[in-house]
């Protein structure tokens, strides 16, 4: 049984970095909707002219760029165990056509873990990051602001999508990293389980 997990979360919530850890522990594809967009910036593709002036602005990528992009990023790996999805689904849409796109490949997803932080904190992180990440959405406290928004407004119903599924898992995401990876585990293999 493919495990396929989805990280959920704000922005500067921790995920990219506990995917990595994720992604070794269960030997799962990570797939960060962000880092492709990123790549595809650095490319100069069509697709990063695309997604490069909603991401400076802390906006979403239109949903048939992203769910494209996605389907297309899944079905270059036909044999993975899994999935880990960082990032995505951040909208209503993109978490129904996940849940077509999977169920047509006879496969689901397993859970969504969410690392739950509070905006103060997020914020703080994120100028915080913004010093080294290189990344120009993490620079203007405006841009920050609108991403935490963005989030808010259009990402959260993803959490209740899922609720409704019973595959929602909230994890406290304060603490150090080993920790928190400790929680996420121990939610994984619960869900695991039941699954
Ligand atoms: P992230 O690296 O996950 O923080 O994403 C950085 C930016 O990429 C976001 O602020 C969006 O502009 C864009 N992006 C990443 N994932 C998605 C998605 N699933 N849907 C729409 N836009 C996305």
């Amino acid at each position: 049984m493919a495990l396929n997990l989805i990280l959920f979360g704000p922005p500067g919530a921790g995920k990219g970095t506990q995917s990595e850890f994720l992604t070794e522990k269960y030997q799962l594809v990570h797939l960060s909707t962000g880092d492709i967009f990123r790549a595809n910036i650095k490319g100069e593709t069509e697709l990063g002219l695309k997604a490069k002036a909603y991401m400076d602005r802390g906006e979403l990528v239109p949903d048939s760029v992203t769910i494209e992009m996605l389907e297309s990023v899944v079905n270059q790996h036909p044999n993975a165990n899994g999935f880990i999805f960082d990032g995505f689904p951040r909208t209503s849409a993109q978490a129904i056509a996940l849940d077509e796109f999977l169920s047509k490949k006879n496969t689901s997803i397993t859970c969504l873990v969410a690392l739950e932080v509070e905006e103060n904190e997020l914020r703080a992180r994120l100028l915080k990051r913004g010093e080294t990440s290189g990344r120009p959405d993490d620079v203007n406290p405006e841009v920050i602001q609108n991403r935490i928004n963005v989030y808010q407004r259009e990402t959260t119903p993803v959490a209740d999508h899922y609720k409704a599924q019973s595959k929602y898992h909230g994890v406290d995401g304060i603490g150090t990293i080993e920790e928190i990876a400790e929680r996420l585990c121990a939610a994984i293999d619960k869900a695991r389980e039941n699954a």
